[in-house]
Formats: C-alpha cells, sequence, structure tokens
C-alpha cells in the first residue's frame, strides 16, 4: 500500500468513528462505555492523522457533492452518513479542521454541538476548544504538510500541475507582497491559481473565478490586438495608396524613369525605363545601375555621386560616359530625394533614350545650317544688287536715302545669321580657332576701319590709338577682329550721335603682363550695375532708352571666343555716361607656343550650391 492510500485509509477510519461518536452521543450520555470507547479511537486516529501529516492541520470539508481531505477529494457527499452531512450542513460548516494535539474532550464537544440551537463556533469557543475549528480558509495552510499531489488550487485543465504551489507559504491573511513574490515566478496560469487561491478557498469557485477571469483577460488581449490590427491595416493601406498613386504616375511619365536607392541599385522602373534598358525591373531590380551597360550611358555618374552625402565629394567632376551633352540632360532630369535630415537617399532619373537625343542634337544642328545658309544666299543677293542700284540711281536724296536703309537692314539681317551660326558652332563644339601669332595693332584698326561708315552715318567719332610696341597676340585674327567688330557695333547701337568712341590697344601691367588689352569705349546710355553681369549670357537684353532690336546673343558668342582662345573679357559702366569693353587676349611668345592656357589668371565663378552642381544647373 502506498503512503497516500495509508494515509485515506487512517481518514476514512477516523471519518466512521466520528460519524458514530456523533450518532451515539445523541443516544447515550457522554460517560457511556460506547460513547468513551469512539472518543478514545477517535483520539488516537487523529494523533496518528497528524504524525502522518508531519504535524500539520487535518481538514474535512464537504463541498456541493464530495467530501475532501485536505483539499483531496474523498469520496461523493451522497455516500456519506446522514448525521455527518446533518452537522456541516446545520450550522453551514465548510470545514471542520483538527489541529495537532486534538483529544477526546475537543471531539465530544464536537459532536455535543448537534443538539445545539445556537453558534456552532461559540459553542466551542465557550468550551474552551482550541484545536478544532469550524469553516477556516484552510486549503494554503494544508498544503504546507500534504502529501505530493494533494493539490488545493488549480488551473481549468490543470489538475494537479500546480501542487505544492502553496508549499511554506502563509495562511489565509499572510501578508500580500508574498504573494506578489510567489507570482513573480509563476507563469500565467499558476499565478493566476496563485491569486484565486487567496480569494476563495472554495475549489469550486475557485475554478469559476479563474475561467471568468481568463475569459476577461481573453476579451480584453482580443480588444487590443483587434485595436493594433486596425491602426496596422491603415498604415498598410496608406502606403499600399501612395505605391500605386507613385506607380500611376510613372507609367504615365513618357520618358523612362528609374529609381535608385542611395546605393545606387535600382528599385523602381516604368515601362519606357525596361525599353530603354531591354530588359524587366524584374531582372534589373537590386542591381547597381552602374553595373549595367545598358543605361549606363543614360545615367551617367549619377549613381556614383548620390553615394556620397558629403558636399566635398559631390562637387568632384563628372565622369561623362554617355554621349555629350547626355551628362547635363540626365543630369536636369533627376530629382534628389533627401530624407527629413536632409540627407540624400535616392534619386529619381529620367533617362532619355540615347538614340532619340542624338537625332534631335542632329536634327536641330542640320536644321540651323540648313536655314542659315539658306537665308544667306537670298540676302547676298539682295544686298549686292541694292549696291549697284545705289551707284546707278542718280535720283533724289530721299530714294538715296531709302536705298542706304534698305542696304543697313540687309547687313543687320546678315549679322544675326552669323550670330546664330556662330552659337550653334559654339553649342556643338564646332567652332574651330587658328591661333597664331596676330599683330593686335592691325587686328583693333581692321575692326574700326570696318564699321567706320557706321558710325559716321550716325554722327558718331570712332578713335583708334595703339600703345607703341604693343606685342602681338597668340589669337585666331579673323575671330578677334570678329569680337572687336561686335563690340563697336553695340557700342553705335548705344551711343547717340555726337558721341564719341574709342577703340585702342595696350599692353598689360603687373600680373597681367602675359596680356595685350583691346578697349572698346563709348560715351553711351551704359549699363546698370544690376545688369552688368547678366549681358554676357546667352538671349540677354536688358533695358535700354533705344530700341535697338538683336538677338542678345552677340555678347555670349563674343565671351564664348575669348575666354576659348584663353583670353578674359571685362566691363565698365556708369549709366547715362558710357562703357567700356576690355578684351585681354595672351601674348604671343614664339613658335610652339602651347603653354598659354597656364598663364590665364583664372577667373573663378562663384561657388555653386552642390545641388545646383549635381543637377547640372
Ligand atoms: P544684342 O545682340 O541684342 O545686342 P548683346 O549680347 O550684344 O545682344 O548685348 C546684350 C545687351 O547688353 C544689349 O541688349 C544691351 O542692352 C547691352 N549692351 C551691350 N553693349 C552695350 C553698350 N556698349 N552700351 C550699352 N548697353 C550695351
Amino acid at each position: 500500500m502506498t503512503e497516500n492510500q495509508d494515509q485515506k485509509l487512517l481518514w476514512f477510519n477516523f471519518l466512521k468513528t466520528f460519524t458514530r461518536a456523533l450518532v451515539q452521543i445523541n443516544l447515550y450520555k457522554p460517560d457511556h462505555p460506547q460513547v468513551k470507547q469512539a472518543l478514545e479511537e477517535g483520539q488516537a486516529l487523529l494523533g496518528q492523522i497528524a504524525d502522518s501529516l508531519g504535524g500539520g492541520d487535518f481538514s474535512v470539508t464537504i463541498d456541493h457533492d464530495k467530501l475532501l481531505v485536505n483539499g483531496v477529494p474523498l469520496v461523493a457527499a451522497d455516500k456519506l452518513p446522514n448525521s455527518l452531512k446533518n452537522l456541516y450542513s446545520k450550522f453551514r460548516i465548510q470545514t471542520i479542521t483538527f489541529s495537532p494535539g486534538a483529544g477526546g474532550d475537543d471531539l465530544l464537544a464536537l459532536c455535543q454541538v448537534q443538539a445545539f440551537k445556537g453558534e456552532a463556533k461559540a459553542f466551542l469557543a465557550e468550551r474552551g476548544i482550541e484545536k478544532i475549528k469550524l469553516n477556516e480558509a484552510v486549503y494554503a495552510k494544508v498544503e504546507a504538510g500534504a502529501p505530493a499531489g494533494a493539490a488545493s488550487v488549480t488551473a481549468p485543465g490543470q489538475a494537479g500541475a500546480a501542487g505544492g504551489q502553496g508549499q511554506g507559504q502563509g495562511q489565509a491573511g499572510a501578508p500580500q507582497e508574498k504573494v506578489a513574490e510567489k507570482i513573480s515566478g509563476q507563469n500565467f496560469e499558476n499565478a493566476l491559481a496563485t491569486v484565486v487561491g487567496r480569494v476563495t478557498s472554495d475549489p469550486a469557485e475557485q475554478r469559476r473565478v479563474i475561467e471568468l477571469l481568463e475569459a476577461k483577460f481573453k476579451e480584453a488581449v482580443e480588444a487590443g490586438v483587434t485595436r493594433a490590427l486596425e491602426e496596422v491595416r491603415r498604415e498598410k493601406k496608406k502606403v499600399e495608396n501612395d505605391m500605386a498613386r507613385t506607380e500611376s504616375v510613372m507609367t504615365s511619365i513618357a520618358d523612362g524613369v528609374v529609381v535608385v536607392d542611395k546605393e545606387g541599385k535600382i528599385l523602381m522602373m516604368n515601362p519606357q525605363a525596361e525599353a530603354i534598358s531591354g530588359k524587366a525591373l524584374s531582372q534589373l531590380s537590386g542591381k547597381n545601375i552602374v553595373d549595367l551597360s545598358q543605361i549606363e550611358n543614360q545615367v551617367v555618374s549619377l549613381a556614383k555621386e548620390i553615394k556620397s552625402e558629403n558636399r566635398a565629394d559631390i562637387s568632384k567632376e563628372i565622369v561623362r560616359t554617355g554621349p555629350a551633352g547626355m551628362a547635363e540632360t540626365v543630369k536636369k532630369a533627376t530629382a534628389i530625394i533627401q530624407n527629413e535630415d536632409g540627407k540624400i537617399v535616392g534619386a529619381v532619373s529620367i533617362p532619355t533614350d540615347a538614340v532619340k537625343l542624338k537625332q534631335v542634337e542632329q536634327l536641330q544642328q542640320e536644321f540651323i545650317a540648313n536655314m542659315t545658309h539658306e537665308l544667306r544666299s537670298p540676302l547676298t543677293s539682295i544686298k549686292a544688287a541694292l549696291e549697284i542700284m545705289g551707284k546707278d540711281a542718280g535720283g533724289d536724296d530721299a530714294s538715296k536715302g531709302v536705298l542706304n536703309t534698305a542696304i543697313r537692314n540687309t547687313e543687320r539681317l546678315n549679322s544675326i545669321i552669323t550670330d546664330i551660326l556662330d552659337f550653334s558652332k559654339l553649342q556643338s563644339g564646332k567652332m574651330v580657332f587658328h591661333q597664331e601669332g596676330s599683330p593686335a595693332a592691325e587686328i583693333a584698326k581692321e575692326a574700326a576701319e570696318s564699321m567706320r561708315a557706321w558710325a559716321t552715318s550716325k554722327g558718331i567719332d570712332l578713335a583708334v590709338s595703339v600703345e607703341p610696341g604693343v606685342q602681338h597676340i597668340y589669337a585666331d585674327r579673323r575671330r578677334t577682329v570678329q569680337v572687336l567688330i561686335n563690340l563697336i557695333s553695340n557700342a553705335i547701337k548705344f551711343t547717340p550721335q555726337g558721341g564719341t568712341i574709342e577703340i585702342s590697344a595696350d599692353a598689360g601691367k603687373e600680373s597681367l603682363a602675359g596680356f595685350t588689352f583691346f578697349s572698346v569705349k563709348d560715351t553711351g546710355c551704359g549699363i546698370k550695375k544690376e545688369d552688368q553681369g547678366k549681358i554676357f549670357e546667352k538671349f540677354v537684353q536688358v533695358a535700354s532708352g533705344e530700341k535697338v532690336g538683336g538677338t542678345g546673343l552677340g555678347l555670349s558668342i563674343t565671351k564664348a571666343m575669348v575666354v576659348m582662345q584663353g583670353g578674359r573679357i571685362t566691363l565698365e559702366s556708369e549709366p547715362g555716361k558710357g562703357s567700356t569693353f576690355r578684351v585681354g587676349m595672351p601674348v604671343y611668345k614664339g613658335q610652339g607656343e602651347q603653354q598659354v592656357f597656364e598663364q590665364v589668371p583664372e577667373v573663378k565663378a562663384p561657388e555653386k550650391p552642390w545641388w545646383k552642381k549635381l543637377l547640372g544647373m
């Protein structure tokens, strides 16, 4: 027989003896031998039980349908003798607890309670009975000495699993912090069982409380999860909408669009970009843009640059891997994506179709060449015819005047055509300069003489002065004469009748000793300070008193022709008083002159912000 079975046998025997005593006390006086014998046997059994529990309390509970001893179900309630059941029900006793040392007198008092009409507890108290207690919360205490498996509080479906969990801890009314200490090391179910064990000693009630709490907990968790999921769903929807919007914008753009991250890895491409690269996004996604020969030409070195978040690196020279002009085009079509902290996290680029761009470029150049040619040939014939008519016509002054105006207009038209042609050549890099040792004095005079007739016709005095010993320049003579003609023609245009224009040539001084300077000084309307920087830009015409026509290309072509030969051009002007343009051309230093560019003092452009450099603005 196991230890448990021994114990249960003891409990049964005691209950039988106790029931017998209960019955006999109703029949006999307390000193009747039968009663005495039952009480003595009961005392002996209580002693043995106390020993088997190691000195712990011994409790007998009737809970609804069963009798439990120390929390362990022993027998169904309907199998119990009526006398025992009546004792419990009459006094609404739930548990009778026998403390170690409880004897025959204690048992006798308990049996005599049956006939008492008042409170059972008060009856025992009156007789000084301390070792038998009624209705005490017993489970935690009993467990202290309970055998293994004598579970008192269990979570549903965990019967026995929480066995012994109350070991060594407080009775009812023990300090609460001990509970906290205890449950801190327990899993949820055991912790719940521990707490509920403190609330009620009734196992059925405990189970109900646990089930209720678990249901409430589940409900609260589910509500929390639903709330959190709702938030996530909303966020997801937002992201999905954003994506759909971005995608629809990307697909509807006629140009190819490639989005790369800050490492230059491809994130998105629209169908047009796929067509240019010849590959689907699924094949290229995650690949580095610089590793792809198909679109390398379109994106130039963009990805290399955006890798860096540092200004200094971004400002470094662009590697032009694509066709001429492509780098600029791509940069202009590129938007840098920055995060909230201003760091570059990616870029959107519109890689133009290289072939298409080349075709457009070619078409543009062909158109300008054809147009200027077609315009110039009839113009030359018209001018020749007008000149013949002017010579032959003996007519009156009025008709001569008309003829002269017509001739001047053909000249103006011719110079406009020349400007357009030169501008187109400069843009396509096709303007060639035959630089050689050229006489500065002769260049100045040649330019002045070719404009004298026009100046005279406007009543403007044109003077030329050349500093003695002025050096030859290293320049294309024809182009340099053209530079001076442009400046003189502007001076004539913007100087009123009676004004003067001085053309001079002199040697550069000190740090500019490597240059020979030409000056074109007029007494015209002058240029406002705020306009002085702008007039060298293409298509810029600043307001002046007189409407003089022109294209706004003259000075930008002039400057380009000077700078491309290693020269420099400056302007000094005072509105209302006149302007002086100074052109410095490198001094010719003999055969093999190639180093002239090194002597050019660097004219630094104002520092641009990094993003303008990056985008080629
Ligand atoms: P355009 O071919 O129209 O003359 P330019 O590039 O030669 O264009 O000149 C740009 C503008 O600069 C002119 O429209 C004029 O307003 C101003 N400008 C140029 N030269 C002079 C000058 N000598 N005096 C006053 N204004 C001038």
